[in-house]
């Protein structure tokens, strides 16, 4: 059993993997060749904006928009502490502080109402609050009708970390399409992934886009040798646009494939005792890039790990450290006890086996093994 299975997507489009690849190594266009902006048209229509930039990683993507914005020194970047370490990662390396905000228990993402609290504890600080990163965690997107009426009322940009949620919906919206900018990753595990690295920002602003495109190119302006601003190298690779443009034919289809997986698990694994499984409110489609249900306890969770290990069934946790206990982030001084909620998912949570091709009978044997176990 795999707790994401490529292979099995691989063989369904390996021919056309197979004639893409072959086609670039044909043209030779390696860099910015034409399957770049085929793929940046394909996801700008899907997701239901008009401009979509590639870009080398999903990092890359909270960066370009970060510094499209000039966020910098003396700037406020609210965000979660229940995410991978990039999406704060982005905010210190520009010289900015990330401010962070406690999770929501039942979605696991940033929480509205906390918000508030914190923009309120902020207004004796030398920081100026000036964004706001959302992180649509396991594939569920934060609630952004709340964050977008916060982020009015207090002039703040509003940032999507879609890393994790490309394909899922909210309110009839695919994701990628929420706040000022959305940032997606290509990671070979996310719903969809290339073959190595590679990230998308997405945007409705036209002066965004431009400056986008400049930043990706170390900040070019007329032409490559003339530079306007600092930028970066963060080219997406023509091979991956042509692996993605193949993987992308199914994937909408996958995204369907994922709920029947979820709704498989939520009928097996609800019944049993002690377990939470996830909450997707109304109006929300998730993409399901993880599976992830909560344990009683730290103690029940490393006995369920060792079970489902046992049988050779995979599993994982995200994440077993919330950021503001991280050895990076200790200069921000956060203390043990400042985000209760993170901390206390943090010790429960565990990640399942999740993937379109998940066979119903290695469902039913998970949920026998963490049933019997418990
Ligand atoms: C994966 C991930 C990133 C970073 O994406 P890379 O392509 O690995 O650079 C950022 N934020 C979140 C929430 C992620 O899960």
């Amino acid at each position: 059993m795999e707790f994401i299975d490529l292979a099995t997507q691989q063989k369904r489009i390996s021919d056309k993997i197979d004639s893409n690849i072959k086609a670039v190594l044909n043209h030779g266009k390696y860099i910015m060749g034409p399957e770049v902006k085929t793929l940046e048209e394909k996801l700008a229509d899907y997701v239901g904006v008009k401009h979509a930039v590639s870009c080398a990683s999903g990092t890359d993507a909270l960066l370009m928009a970060l510094m499209a914005y000039k966020v910098g020194q003396g700037d406020a970047v609210l965000t979660t502490p229940f995410t991978f370490i990039a999406t704060a990662e982005v905010i210190s390396l520009l010289g900015a502080t990330p401010v962070f905000v406690d999770i929501d228990p039942d979605t696991y993402n940033i929480d509205p109402v906390k918000i508030k609290q914190t923009l309120r504890s902020l207004k004796n600080k030398s920081l100026a609050p000036k964004a706001i990163i959302a992180v649509d965690l396991f594939g569920l997107t934060a609630d952004y009708d709340a964050i977008g009426l916060i982020a009015g009322e207090n002039n703040l940009l509003v940032i999507e970390d879609a890393a994790q949620s490309f394909g899922a919906e909210y309110k009839g919206k695919k994701s990628c399409a929420f706040g000022n900018i959305a940032c997606t990753s290509f990671f070979p595990a996310k719903p969809l992934g290339c073959y190595g690295d590679g990230g998308m920002c997405f945007t409705n602003d036209s002066q965004i886009e431009t400056i986008l495109k400049s930043i990706r190119v170390h900040g070019q302006g007329g032409d490559k040798y003339d530079n306007v601003r600092i930028g970066i190298n963060g080219r997406i690779d023509t091979m991956q646009a042509a692996i993605l443009t193949a993987k992308f034919d199914i994937f909408p289809e996958e995204v369907k494939l994922r709920q029947t997986v979820a709704k498989r698990y939520e009928k097996l694994l609800s019944k049993i005792p002690f377990l939470k499984t996830p909450q997707v409110p109304e109006n929300y489609l998730s993409a399901w890039a993880q599976y992830s249900i909560l344990a009683e306890n730290e103690k029940q969770r490393e006995m369920l790990l060792a079970a489902l290990s046992k049988e050779k069934i995979p599993s994982a946790i995200y994440y077993p450290k919330p950021l503001h206990q991280q050895a990076a982030f200790s200069f921000l001084g956060y203390n043990k006890g400042d985000f209760p909620v993170s901390e206390n998912v943090a010790q429960r949570i565990f990640s399942l086996p999740m993937h379109p091709y998940l066979k119903e009978e290695d469902q039913k044997k998970i949920a026998e093994v963490l049933q019997s176990a418990i």
